[in-house]
């Protein structure tokens, strides 16, 4: 049994849903995950956008014109006028629903429910298709399955528990069509896996039924050396460890979900990337092990803040970083980089939700200062072999970017640098320029 998620863009239109439906029918069984077509979640955040701050004529006209592209996908999609009529009537309880919130207050727990309808509808509509042309399938609702805890993590044993149970009804077929991204809470409640989560549910799902792949399909031949998005020539990678892929995902690859490697990992199931819109092409397979010791990759996060904390003492006692540690714990932050000197320690957050309360409680233990505005460029890789002169080889690459911070040795996969966001394209593309492509 195999995992196939697609992505937004491998479901963007009526055209791709047929094509994905002729990747999924070669009658192996399989779980199929979908996210919403593409921009669906992006608008249903800015309708749930406009509830909460009773824009109602805007959030109204959002759903309008939402609801027309979907009419419009529906024509397309289906043959036949039966099918044409259902897929009509289930878009039209969607939007009915959507509208059931403009003369209500609108909390902002309501809008996990707003933005749980992309993945719906697309499933549906996918289910439907299959259905029209006589294909045998199963549309499982990923409610009755996918759940967080308190602490917002996967609750594995449950998710375990009770996929299996979906799973094992006797009317279940061999292919099984179910929502990404979309989860109830500990509560209950609908919730979602943060954006992008749809990497993360197939992982979990493959996790929990311990497959033989999962497969990640998208809109580029696999992980590629560098963000294709900032940087021009970049070029697939054919395997990376699953270390190197979390790092990756973490630092900023926008390919996978920062967490989707670790389901994989810790069950340890090969994870590769394809391309919807090439399938032939090899992708990327990611395992416990790569057989190429070098550089792989660069990735890079923004929105990172560098915080300063000098030691009144002049001295770094024990007991020192504890404190400080015991701040961001207290505010439930998480530290991406540090170093530290005799008198002072640097480190990085990327969520500004609690800096404020941050820096109050740093103040009791020395001088603090911020720098907001950065952003950490990850170079990524297995360097247990050849470090001689690897640091000399990536500072080198970034001779002309001013760099803030360094963390080199925290892992064998992963050396960061800190740099303003301005400094990011060039350092990205330096790296690229004096560092990957020489390896080539
Ligand atoms: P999907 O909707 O299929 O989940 P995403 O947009 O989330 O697709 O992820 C695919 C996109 O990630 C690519 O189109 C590319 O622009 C971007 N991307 C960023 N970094 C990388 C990278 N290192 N390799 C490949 N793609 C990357
Ligand atoms: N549809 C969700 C999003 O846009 C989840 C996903 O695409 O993975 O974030
Ligand atoms: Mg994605």
């Amino acid at each position: 049994m195999k995992v196939l998620k697609f992505g937004g863009t491998s479901v963007g239109s009526a055209e791709r849903i047929r094509e994905v439906a002729s990747l999924i029918t070669d009658g192996e069984p399989k779980i199929v995950v979908l996210s919403a077509m593409a921009g669906t979640t992006n608008t249903l955040v800015e309708i749930a956008d406009s509830l909460y701050h009773n824009e109602k004529q805007r959030a109204l006209d959002i759903i309008q014109n939402l609801e027309i592209t979907y009419y419009i996908t529906v024509t397309e999609l289906f043959e036949t006028e039966a099918y044409i009529q259902k897929g009509k009537e289930f878009i039209q309880t969607i939007f009915t629903y959507l509208r059931s919130f403009i003369n209500k207050d609108f909390y902002p727990l309501q809008e996990k429910a707003v933005v749980a309808q992309g993945e719906i509808m697309s499933t549906t509509l996918m289910h439907y298709f299959l259905e029209e042309c006589g294909i045998a399938n199963t549309l499982l609702s990923a409610l009755e399955y996918m759940r967080i805890d308190k602490d917002c993590e996967p609750d594995y044993f449950y998710i375990e528990q009770n996929l299996r149970r979906e799973l094992a009804k006797p009317e279940v077929c061999p292919l099984v069509i179910t929502q990404g991204f979309i989860c109830r809470n500990a509560y209950g409640e609908i919730d979602n896996l943060k954006r992008g989560g749809s990497d993360y549910s197939a992982a979990l799902i493959g996790a929990a039924l311990r497959v033989e792949e999962i497969q990640i399909w998208t809109d580029i031949d696999g992980v590629h050396n560098n963000d294709p998005r900032v940087v021009a020539g970049t070029k697939a990678i054919r395997r990376l460890s699953f270390d190197e892929a979390a790092e990756l995902a973490y630092f900023g690859a926008k390919i996978l979900h920062p967490s989707s490697v670790q389901p994989a990992k810790k069950e340890n199931i090969p994870v590769r990337l394809k391309n919807t819109l090439c399938p032939e092409d090899e992708g990327t397979l990611i395992t416990r092990e790569s057989p190429a010791k070098n550089i792989k990759a660069v990735a890079a996060k923004s929105g990172i803040t560098a915080i300063k904390i000098k030691s009144t003492n002049m001295l770094l006692a024990y007991g020192f970083l504890r404190k400080v540690f015991e701040v961001f714990e207290a505010w439930k932050t998480s530290i991406d980089m540090i170093a530290t000197s005799e008198v002072a320690v640097s480190l990085t957050i990327d969520s500004m939700e609690y800096l404020d309360d941050i820096l109050r409680d740093l103040e009791k233990y020395g001088t603090v200062e911020v720098d907001r505005g950065m952003a950490i460029v990850c170079i990524v890789g297995d360097f247990s072999a050849n470090k001689e002169g690897l640091g000399a080889q990536i500072l080198d690459a970034l001779a002309e970017v001013p760099i803030r911070m360094i963390s080199y040795g925290g892992s064998e996969h992963n050396i960061s640098v800190l740099v303003r966001e301005e400094d990011k394209k060039k350092a990205m593309t330096d790296l690229s320029r004096n560092l990957l492509d020489l390896q080539h």
